[in-house]
């Protein structure tokens, strides 16, 4: 019998102090080139570990291998210069260096394929593995030769569906696109933003996901958060196109959030990954808080279809907070596979 309520995490997880520096997002490496790789593949199985040991289903490579969740991609790619930046609004909401695409994009040779294969030979359990979503790609460069964002995140999805027709190859069993961006531009998100994720996901046979967030617990992020109101609605724009789409699975902000649970109703028949720990908080969450919030989701998502989450990455949070997090995480989901179990035959 399949498991109920499969845990998993959004993706990444704090690195070891040996390899970047601890609670700081986008982290230069300590290590240099032959003892970076090894040192990368090493933070992999630390990562693992810690998955393992908290009791974690599905497990990811923790995102241990990459500095920055989009940029690490983009750096594999023709067409892009990183000594040439300009200074561009985020999300809407905060400036960044970026690089420029100043040429034709391409993908010279695969980018994480070696990291799944390593992880797969580790482990005979579910893999996910996360990648930026074609939106979010282009939301995070100069694009100084196509002008056109739709045009350039067209370019990205096939590319995208290469890297992910490779990673299914290695092993993985659910491919992960990372789209904050459909969090923030409606209008796009409803004209290409979906086509151009369903491109992505062309042809593959494992399962997929999108994961949209309301961002990692960074300032620019909480101080967005308090513009926002007591009802966050965002997801009400882009979740009737998902609903739609022919993504298996989304994932999505709850506990501790102010999305309304009902918005769930909009993405009727997908799977739900619901994020049930906070990652802008230390504090960790108690079991029965989990359990809460997964008690709360199951009024709108069937139980077969649940599967509890973190809210987002785990990167910027001390190692000991965020193990203490996957173990809530676990414990909550146990609690309410017990009452479904002894509520219903199943
Ligand atoms: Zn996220």
């Amino acid at each position: 019998m399949k498991k109920l309520l499969p845990t998993s995490t959004a993706g990444s997880l704090p690195k070891p102090s040996w390899l970047a520096q601890p609670e700081t997002l986008w982290s230069p490496w300590k290590l240099q080139e032959e003892t970076l790789a090894e040192g990368k593949q090493d933070a992999l199985l630390l990562s693992l570990q810690a998955q393992q040991q908290a009791g974690i289903d599905i497990v990811s490579d923790g995102e241990q291998t990459r500095q920055h969740f989009v940029t690490t991609f983009i750096e594999h790619l023709n067409g892009v210069d990183f000594e040439k930046r300009e200074t561009v609004r985020i999300r809407d909401r905060y400036d960044a260096s970026v690089p420029t695409v100043v040429g034709a994009v391409s993908r010279q040779k695969s980018v994480f394929v070696e990291d799944a294969k390593f992880l797969r030979q580790h482990t005979g359990q579910p893999i996910k593995w996360a990648l930026p979503g074609p939106m979010t790609m282009i939301d995070t460069l100069h694009d100084a030769h196509y002008k056109s964002r739709e045009k350039l995140a067209w370019e990205f999805a096939k590319i995208l569906n290469e890297e992910a027709h490779e990673l299914e190859a290695a092993g993985v069993d659910i491919i992960q696109f990372d789209e904050p961006a459909f969090n923030v531009f409606f209008d796009e998100v409803n004209e290409w933003g979906v086509a151009t994720l369903e491109r992505a996901i062309e042809g593959l046979k494992c399962e997929t996901a999108v994961h949209i967030c309301y961002g990692y617990g960074i300032k620019a992020n909480t101080d967005w958060k308090k513009t926002l109101g007591s009802e966050w609605r965002q997801y009400e724009e882009a979740f009737p196109k998902l609903q739609k789409s022919s993504i298996d699975i989304i994932s999505l902000e709850c506990h501790n959030s102010h999305v309304p649970m009902e918005l769930m109703e909009l993405i009727r028949g997908k799977k739900v990954m619901v994020g049930a720990i906070d990652v802008a908080s230390h504090s960790i969450e108690t079991p029965e808080q989990v359990a809460n919030t997964l008690r709360q989701a199951l009024k709108f998502v069937d139980a077969d279809k649940l599967y509890p989450c973190t809210n987002c990455g785990m990167a910027p949070l001390p190692r000991q907070i965020a193990r203490g997090k996957l173990q809530a995480l676990t414990a909550g989901a146990d609690i309410v596979r017990r009452e479904l179990q002894t509520s219903a035959p199943y």
